[in-house]
């Protein structure tokens, strides 16, 4: 077995201090928080249980940036509309303190009433009223004005939308997407802090959901309002959102920008969660872990430590670039597919392990060649424990290369 010669710098995780509430509210999950004292929204430490069945939120917390787009990011049950729930003020907050607008809106024993949080919602069915009118919908949540302002506004904001003219139709008599824009602006209309998206955009077909969600953005910077999306879907937190926490059984596992979630995952979860990765799990001899591909370095791990070496496909180097390494392995193309913009390949190595590589030269190589491969130094994640519960020890991991539109899953 050829050795790989991979050097890992040690990276700490990221926490800032808890401190005392009320006035140095801060979100421990997110480092910016430190330096953002004057954020749209501040969630710091829920904890929620439904009834006796255990906790379905475990200190989650995170910050809104003023006008930024945060999406909160995760699978079925883990947790994503509790936690909007509660920021809204449709359920009673348990445990932890949420500060909206500069504003304590909920903390042990104080509870702000959902309409004077100046948060604006947007749920993934509309919840439009089918017997009003467009613009009385809109107008719906402007309550503190007399009936001429609300209905100026509610055509203000309708106009903001593209949809002055159908201010008099019924919601029922528009497509899915007016009825999303004028959804949109029913939460945009009395210009709130912050705005939460549940879903926004499912209950549209994949089309009409693209050019939606670029309106969307649009819409919201130029309100200037803070928004939180929540959404299962990876390729849509990363076309919308500016930071994006990722939830996992009721906690946030991280919350940082789309490039250093992709390049820096903090565990193997979140490095799953945005695209296809290799993995290889060995265990730890003399600060090495040997995989099909080579050995890897893993420094300050005990002998006999469980570790898992995670690399995306488009980390593989193929063909020249893997024999210029110096730590190439043979291997045949067992599988290949041209996916627009890059090719996806298998490639199955002489000890029968398979390895996906994603390439971008049109000349990529087809099934039954040979090839050499090998792991890019700079872009692979070591982890230290089993495939689930396993806390970032190093990465390398230095450049751009988000790209889930091509996205074949495969297990590596
Ligand atoms: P999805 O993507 O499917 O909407 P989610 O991440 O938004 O899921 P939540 O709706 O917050 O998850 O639910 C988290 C957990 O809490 C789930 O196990 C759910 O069954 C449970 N739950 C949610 N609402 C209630 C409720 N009112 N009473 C009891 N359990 C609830």
């Amino acid at each position: 077995m050829k050795r790989f010669g991979l050097t890992f710098g040690a990276r700490a995780v990221k926490s800032v201090p808890a401190i005392a509430l009320p006035d140095d509210l801060l979100a421990q999950s997110c480092v910016a928080c430190a330096r953002q004292d004057a954020s749209a929204l501040v969630v710091d430490g829920l904890r929620h249980e439904y009834g006796d069945q255990g906790a379905t939120l475990q200190d989650v917390s995170l910050c809104l940036h003023p006008g930024e787009i945060l999406a909160l990011v995760g699978p079925s049950g883990c947790g994503k509309t509790t936690t909007l729930r509660l920021i809204a003020g449709l359920e009673r907050l348990q445990e932890g303190a949420l500060r909206i607008g500069g504003m304590m809106a909920a903390a042990p024993g104080l509870h702000v009433p959902a309409e004077n949080r100046n948060i604006g919602m947007m749920f993934q069915d509309y919840a439009l009223f089918p017997h009003l009118t467009v613009a009385e919908n809109v107008a719906f949540g402007l309550g503190r004005l007399d009936s001429t302002q609300r209905r100026e506004q509610a055509l203000e904001a309708l106009a903001d939308v593209g949809l002055a003219e159908f201010a008099d139709r019924y919601p029922t008599t528009m497509s899915g997407g007016q009825q999303q824009r004028v959804a949109l602006a029913r939460a945009l209309a009395p210009r709130p802090n912050v705005v939460l998206l549940d879903e926004p955009f499912s209950g549209l077909d994949a089309e009409l959901r693209r050019s939606v969600r670029s309106d969307a953005i649009h819409l919201l910077k130029a309100a200037g309002a803070a928004a939180l999306m929540v959404t299962h879907d990876p390729e849509e937190a990363l076309f919308m959102a500016e930071r994006i926490a990722v939830m996992r059984d009721g906690r946030i596992e991280q919350c940082d920008t789309p490039k250093a979630l992709y390049d820096h995952p903090a565990s193997p979860y979140v490095a799953r969660f945005f695209s296809e990765v290799n993995e290889f799990a060995g265990t730890v001899r003399a600060n090495l872990i040997r995989t099909p591909m080579g050995l890897v370095e893993a420094p300050g791990m005990a002998d006999g430590a469980q570790a898992l070496v995670m690399a995306r496909p488009e980390h593989i180097l193929v063909g020249e670039a893997a024999l210029e390494t110096g730590a190439s392995f043979a291997g045949n193309v067992s599988f290949a597919r041209w996916l627009g913009r890059t090719a996806l390949i298998e490639v199955r190595l002489e000890t029968g392990e398979a390895v996906f590589a994603r390439i971008s030269d049109k000349n990529w190589p087809g099934e039954g060649e040979a090839v050499e491969v090998a792991l890019d130094p700079e872009h692979v994640h070591v982890f230290a424990g089993d495939r689930d519960a396993a806390p970032v020890i190093a990465d390398m991991t230095k450049r751009d290369g988000a790209n889930t539109s091509e996205s074949l899953a495969f297990s590596g």
